[in-house]
């Protein structure tokens, strides 16, 4: 063994080592947070509606930590520093909240949102930077609402109309808000900027009320009261002794689907099928009837709806119905139709025209068509023993539809006829009422009509 060898072994471990550091280093600053080479990010919009008014968001984030940021405004009149700062205590998140600015009084118009960020990363020894712009289009102007015309009063449990007119050049949405939390949604009516909508006061809300709000892209908000005066009106309940032939008839029959009722007791199935099931079909007739055509209509020349020639009423809608078995309550629901009987299987006529959106077997409905009729109303036909419509037809005035029966929870031989609007049952007496359709509806469409023309 030679010193020379010793010496160069003795280099060999020093760069061996020198090399092992130098890696290690690299390793470390490539690994470490302090050098990390990620870019801030920048969460803003590329186009942004600003009302001017409301705080423009936006939002910073990054790994190291945020450093530095500056947020300018740049329009033709000017150009503004909305918020920058140096942080001494670098923020991985910052959320900041843009104002405008007192000096730069802009209007409507187009201006540009300028964001640059630097994170406090070693990197590159001015960390790491991120640039944004984003296009401010400046609305400051809220939506033009008005109320044009509406039905001077509603009844709890029934039907109204509204046309009201509606423009922004920046339109988002617009509705008819209630106080029990259900929007109405409305269609384009006679001419450009006008809509109509059927509104509908559910018969288990105490009090009605409705506003149509309008909201454009900024933010701005419009909203016209609906004036409407308010009818109450009195519903019946009634108590319904269950029969043991009917338990295990009937009702033994429509649970029979369900294997969760095949161990329950007389009284447990009924509950099932009158509030489970029950609950389960009138969600489907909710759904199907909650849709409002888009097309622009003129006129909404609605017939009074007599689907049952000579037919009697055995039952009103509304009645709160309690069912009791060996003097016990055992069950309670809401009949949320009319019920008409005449002969056994008598002809159902459609009164209106209408579109089928339904015509099959529904639970406690038994076999149940269900026709649009435009502008939000439907009607519902239940209990039938014969259906000659299907889904997709269209039906003429008059055309018969179906025939009665007892199919789904029926005693004997009836119709249960339903109206709906947007997914509310309504009192089908008005929409059977000559004189109340064209008071309410017919004749507040026509005044609508005349006020449009006219401005
Ligand atoms: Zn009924």
């Amino acid at each position: 063994m030679s010193y020379r060898n010793r010496g160069s072994k003795k280099g060999l471990y020093i760069t061996l080592l020198l090399v092992i550091l130098f890696v290690g280093a690299g390793y470390f600053i490539y690994t470490s947070d302090k050098f990390e080479r990620q870019a801030p990010t920048i969460e803003v919009a590329k186009q942004i509606y600003w009302n001017y008014k409301d705080p423009l968001t936006v939002q910073l984030r990054d790994n190291s930590g945020i450093k530095s940021y500056t947020a300018i405004l740049e329009s033709s009149k000017g150009r503004v520093t909305l918020d920058k700062a140096q942080l001494t205590n670098a923020q991985k998140s910052l959320t900041l909240k843009l104002l405008p600015p007192p000096q730069l009084d802009l209007a409507n118009g187009r201006a540009k949102l300028v964001i640059d960020v630097q994170d406090k990363s070693l990197w590159n020894f001015t960390g790491n930077k991120a640039h944004s712009e984003s296009i401010i289009i400046i609305d400051r102007k809220k939506p033009e609402l008005f109320v044009v015309a509406n039905s001077y009063a509603i009844a709890r449990g029934g039907s109204a109309v509204v046309v009201f007119y509606c423009k922004d050049d920046n339109l988002k949405e617009f509705y008819i808000k209630t106080n029990f939390g259900k929007k109405f949604y409305a269609e384009p009516f006679y001419k450009k900027g006008y809509y109509a909508a059927l509104i509908a006061w559910p018969l288990q809300q105490k009090w009605f009320r409705a506003d149509v709000i309008a909201l454009d892209k900024a933010g701005n908000r419009a909203k016209a009261h609906i004036p409407l005066y308010l009818k109450e009106r009195a519903y019946k309940s009634s108590n319904i002794k269950l029969k043991k032939s009917f338990l295990e008839g009937k009702v033994a029959d429509l649970a029979a689907d369900y294997p969760e009722t095949h161990d329950m007791s007389d009284i447990q199935r009924f509950r099932f099928v009158n509030e489970k099931l029950r609950a389960m079909n009138e969600k489907l007739i909710h759904t199907l009837s909650s849709k409002v055509p888009t097309e622009r209509i003129a006129r909404f020349a609605i017939h009074p709806f007599h689907p049952l020639k000579n037919a009697a009423r055995v039952a009103n809608f509304g009645t709160h119905r309690y069912y009791f078995y060996e003097g016990r309550l055992v069950s309670e629901a809401y009949h949320m139709g009319l019920d008409l009987a005449s002969v056994r299987h008598a002809p159902i006529k459609a009164s209106n025209p209408g579109k089928v959106v339904f015509a099959d077997y529904n639970g406690i409905y038994g076999y149940m068509p269900m026709l649009s009729h435009g502008l939000g109303l439907y009607t519902i036909y239940g209990h039938c023993s014969q259906v000659f419509v299907k889904k997709g037809d269209e039906v003429g005035r008059n055309e018969t539809i179906a025939k009665t029966g007892n199919t789904g929870l029926a005693l004997g031989d009836h119709l249960h006829f339903g109206v709906l609007v947007q997914g509310i049952e309504v009192r089908p007496q008005e929409w059977m009422d000559r004189h109340w359709i064209q008071t309410n509806i017919t004749n507040v469409l026509a005044q609508a009509r005349r006020m449009i023309d006219t401005k």
